[in-house]
């Protein structure tokens, strides 16, 4: 529909190697034949549902597609360049640094190849704004972490803006947050901001009043917070106390299992509570979505006004980590098309 292509959008949690598109994997897929990847390998379509475990498979399987310093500049610009043509205005994208001894890539040039996407987008004319924040796999551990967080700083400090944050991200059943508070200590007072996957699965309800004492900038998925789900009103309480936006992800959530259907899904929880929800992908090219696509399935699903679609988009601004005189130039431009969206 017209409305939500149209509506200036944020995205705020969205994983590189998740959002490649089905054309970008065609291309990939035709310059390694022996890896015999097929489309099907990599998305998750139509009514499909796959496990949470069974979609960590599917990041394996695009990690070996997309293997060198090329192959993550043209996933980068793709991702980009489709982001902008869904009406994307703002962007923080996030990836984890990845190295492969037979390509030479190094995780520090995996980000640095993202920064330079990123610039080329911004000289091609390209008509959004995009920040990077580095994630850190839980799987691979503190001492990972560590490193993942020293080399954020860096580029933090370098990247003239672009670099604004750490995300913590990787399969939610391997490891405990609590091996990591150091390391995202040390890079909230860096000064970098913190979007921390949180609840994703239940009984995570230790862990997360844990990261909740950092506190986290925002928390992405949340799903299993609240005390319906089998969360706890304490950490609820905290989360309204800090005033700490949800990033939503619906498709995402309904296809990996997590959540058993739409109207189940716990925005209404948060939304009701008037509590800053953002809607997001994901991972927009394995759940095979879009943001736009997203809106519509909030306002439908929730029987949302386009004037109420609108106050979510335009709420998301203030949730992101872009500096104050982005977001007021943000703010400008949605004052700017909103009487000729709604
Ligand atoms: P990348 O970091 O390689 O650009 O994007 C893929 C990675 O993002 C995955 O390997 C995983 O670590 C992380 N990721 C993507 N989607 C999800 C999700 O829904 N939950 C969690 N916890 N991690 C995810």
């Amino acid at each position: 529909q017209t409305f939500y292509r149209e509506l200036p959008k944020v995205e705020l949690h969205a994983h590189l190697n998740g959002s490649v598109s089905s054309a970008t994997v065609e291309k990939l897929v035709a310059s390694k034949p022996h890896l015999n990847i097929h489309q099907n390998m990599t998305a998750i379509r139509g009514g499909q549902r796959r496990t949470l475990d069974e979609c960590f498979q599917v990041f394996k399987v695009i990690h070996q597609l997309v293997d060198s310093e090329e192959d993550v500049m043209m996933v980068a610009k793709d991702v980009i360049q489709e982001f902008a043509a869904d009406g994307v205005k703002y962007l923080e994208l996030r990836s984890t640094p990845r190295e492969d001894g037979k390509t030479g890539l190094t995780k520090r040039s995996y980000v640095q190849t993202i920064l330079e996407a990123i610039n080329q987008c911004k000289e091609d004319g390209l008509d959004i704004d995009v920040r990077f924040l580095v994630a850190v796999d839980r799987r691979n551990g503190p001492e990972v972490a560590m490193e993942t967080v020293k080399m954020a700083e860096d580029f933090m400090l370098s990247s003239d803006g672009a670099v604004v944050g750490l995300d913590l991200s990787g399969d939610p059943t391997v490891g405990h947050g609590k091996d990591l508070l150091l390391a995202l200590q040390k890079a909230k007072n860096a000064g970098l901001k913190l979007a921390l996957h949180m609840s994703e699965v239940p009984s995570q309800n230790e862990e997360s009043e844990l990261l909740l004492s950092l506190p986290p900038d925002r928390i992405g998925h949340g799903t299993f917070l609240h005390p319906e789900v089998g969360g706890a009103d304490s950490l609820v309480e905290k989360v309204r106390k800090n005033n700490i936006p949800l990033e939503l992800c619906l498709t995402s959530n309904v296809k990996g299992q997590t959540v058993p259907s739409y109207d189940k899904h716990h925005f209404l929880y948060w939304y009701q509570l008037g509590h800053p929800c953002v809607i997001c992908t994901d991972d927009k090219g394995v759940f095979c979505t879009d943001l736009s696509q997203e809106y519509q399935l909030a306002a439908s699903t929730f029987g949302l006004s386009n004037e109420a679609v609108w106050t979510l988009s335009q709420r998301a601004i203030a949730c992101s980590f872009a500096p104050q005189d982005i977001k007021n130039q943000l703010e400008q431009k949605w004052t700017k098309l909103r009487p000729q969206i709604l």
